[in-house]
C-alpha cells in the first residue's frame, strides 16, 4: 500500500497497474466498491524513501508528487504507520470531498484519485491487521539465523517497512519483530516466512567484509534471477526491474533492493573513495555489522595509502602513541581506580590497542577529521594524567647519551624507543650514536664476556 510519494511508494504491483491502467476503475474506488487484494506479500513496485534504515531516494515512477495547490491540505491527507482507523476515514473522507471539488482532469484531480486509493487500500489493510490474530511469542524466536524480538517503536513518526513483504507496519495494531543481531524487521505474519538469512551469520562467516569491489557476475549468470528470492527480473516492468548491488556485485528484485546506499568497505580500502552506492537490503544488513569492526590491516591491505595520505600518517603516529600511553596507564593504580581509559576511549579500545586495525568507520572519520579530533583529545588527557601523577611519573625515563636530567616518555616528540630494550632517547642523542642503542650494546658486551668465561672456566 501508499501514501503518496514522499511518504511510501510501496503499492503492490498488481494494485498500481491496475491504478495506472485504469482510472475509471480505479474511481470506483470513490464509492468503495471494488477492494484489492494483495496476492503475495513479495511484489511491491518499489519501496520507502524514509525508511529507518534506508536514507536515499527510491524512484518511483507510478507516484506523483503532490501537487502545490493541495500542499496545504496535506496534513489532513497524510497519514503516519500510528495512525489508526479514525485517522485514516477522516482522511478518506476529506481526500473524497476534495475529488469532488476539484476540477475534471486536472492535476489536483489525478493526484486524489490515486491518494483515495492509497487510502483505502491502506485503511483496508489495517483492518485486517485488526482482525487477524495479534498473539505475540513471548522471548525469543529463532528464524533463519535471525533472533526475533518484538520491536519497540523508539522513533515517533517514522515509519516503519517490513524488511519481507515491504509492507508498512501498522504499529498500533500490528506486533513486528526485529531481530536483535541484523535489524531486520518484519511483520508478526511474515516472521515465520522470512527467507534472507541473518546478516549476522553471513558476517560471522565471511570474517571480513568482501574486498573486491562490485565483482560482479552478471545477470545471465544468475539466470536472470534475483540473488535472494529468485524472482525473475526483467527491465520491461519496474517492480521486477534488476538492481545492482554494488557491495556484492548481484542483481536484486525492488523488494530485496530498496535502493539503500551505503559506504563499500571494497572502495574505501583500495580507492579511499567514501561515496555511498547503492546495495541491497541484505548487503545493507551485512555491511552495517562490519563498519564498527577494527578488521582492517589497511597498511598491509594498501601500504601506498600510507604516503599520499598525510592525515593517515598523523592518526598512525597518534595511535602508537596512545598505545605507550596505555602501557602505563594499564599499570598505574590511580588511572584504573578513575577508570580513565574506558572513560576516554569507550569502546573504541582497539584504537589504542595496537596503530594496525581500522574499521571502516575509523576511515571514514579519519577522512572527516574527526578521528583526529577525538584522539587528540584522549592524547591531552592521558597526558595529563601520565605527567601529574606519581606512579606514572616513576617510570619516565631520563636519556643516559645525554644525561640531561630533563624526563623523557615514549611518547614525547623527539623521543625514540629502542625496541628490543625499551629504553628511550632523545632522537638526536641516538641519531649521534649511529641509532645503535647503548643500553642494547651493554648487553651483548656482557653476554660475550660471560660466553667467554664459560668457555675459560672448561677449558680448565
Ligand atoms: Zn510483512
Ligand atoms: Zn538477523
Ligand atoms: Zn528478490
Ligand atoms: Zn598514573
Ligand atoms: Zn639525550
Ligand atoms: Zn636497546
Amino acid at each position: 500500500m501508499s501514501t503518496f510519494r514522499d511518504s511510501i511508494a510501496s503499492i503492490p504491483g498488481a494494485v498500481t497497474n491496475f491504478i495506472s491502467e485504469s482510472a475509471s476503475t480505479a474511481s470506483s474506488y470513490l464509492q468503495g466498491q471494488t477492494t484489492p487484494t494483495r496476492s503475495t506479500p513479495t511484489p511491491s513496485t518499489s519501496t520507502t524513501e524514509e525508511t529507518i534504515n534506508s536514507s536515499n531516494t527510491v524512484h518511483n515512477d507510478k507516484s506523483l508528487p503532490i501537487p502545490a495547490s493541495l500542499v496545504k491540505e496535506q496534513w489532513r491527507l497524510i497519514f503516519s504507520s500510528d495512525a489508526n482507523a479514525q485517522d485514516l476515514e477522516a482522511a478518506i473522507a476529506h481526500c473524497r470531498d476534495l475529488v469532488l471539488l476539484s476540477e475534471e482532469c486536472s492535476d489536483e484531480r489525478r493526484w486524489l484519485v490515486r491518494h483515495l486509493v492509497d487510502l483505502r487500500y491502506a485503511l483496508k489493510e489495517l483492518q485486517e491487521a485488526q482482525a487477524g490474530p495479534n498473539e505475540t511469542f513471548s522471548t525469543v524466536k529463532t528464524v533463519v539465523g535471525h533472533h526475533f524480538v518484538v520491536h519497540q517503536r523508539t522513533r515517533r513518526a517514522v515509519r516503519y517497512y517490513c524488511d519481507f513483504c515491504t509492507g508498512i507496519i501498522w504499529s498500533v495494531v500490528q506486533t513486528s519483530y526485529i531481530c536483535s543481531d541484523c535489524n531486520y524487521l518484519a511483520h508478526q505474519k511474515c516472521v515465520d516466512s522470512v527467507i534472507r538469512i541473518c546478516a549476522h551469520v553471513i558476517a560471522s562467516e565471511r570474517q571480513y567484509p568482501i574486498a573486491e569491489i562490485c565483482p560482479e557476475i552478471g545477470l545471465a549468470a544468475q539466470r536472470y534471477k534475483c540473488a535472494e528470492c529468485a524472482t525473475l527480473l526483467n527491465f520491461k516492468h519496474a517492480w521486477i526491474e534488476p538492481r545492482l548491488c554494488d557491495y556484492n556485485g548481484l542483481y536484486y528484485c525492488p523488494p530485496c533492493h530498496w535502493n539503500d546506499n551505503s559506504i563499500i568497505p571494497a572502495r574505501v580500502i583500495h580507492n579511499w573513495d567514501f561515496a555511498p552506492r547503492k546495495v541491497s537490503r541484505a548487503s545493507l544488513q551485512e555491511i552495517n555489522l562490519f563498519l564498527d569492526k577494527p578488521l582492517v590491516k589497511l597498511e598491509e591491505a594498501n601500504p601506498k595509502l600510507f604516503v599520499f595520505l598525510e592525515k593517515l600518517c598523523t592518526i598512525k603516529k597518534i595511535r602508537q602513541n596512545l598505545v605507550y600511553m596505555r602501557k602505563y596507564l594499564i599499570e598505574c593504580r590511580l588511572a584504573m581506580e578513575e577508570k580513565l581509559i574506558d572513560n576516554q576511549i569507550g569502546i573504541r579500545r582497539h584504537l589504542i590497542q595496537s596503530n594496525e586495525f581500522y574499521s571502516i568507520h575509523d576511515l571514514e572519520e579519519t577522512e572527516n577529521g574527526t578521528l583526529m579530533e577525538f584522539l587528540s583529545k584522549v592524547f591531552n588527557n592521558f597526558n595529563r594524567h601520565i605527567r601529574n601523577c606519581s606512579m606514572c611519573t616513576a617510570k619516565a625515563y631520563i636519556c643516559e647519551i645525554c644525561s640531561n636530567c630533563e624526563v623523557i616518555y615514549p611518547f614525547d616528540d623527539g623521543c625514540i624507543i629502542c625496541d628490543k630494550c625499551n629504553s628511550i632517547y632523545h632522537r638526536v642523542c641516538l641519531t649521534r650514536k649511529k641509532m645503535l642503542c647503548p643500553k642494547c650494546i651493554r648487553f651483548q658486551n656482557r653476554k660475550i664476556q660471560l660466553q667467554q668465561n664459560e668457555n675459560d672456566n672448561n677449558e680448565d
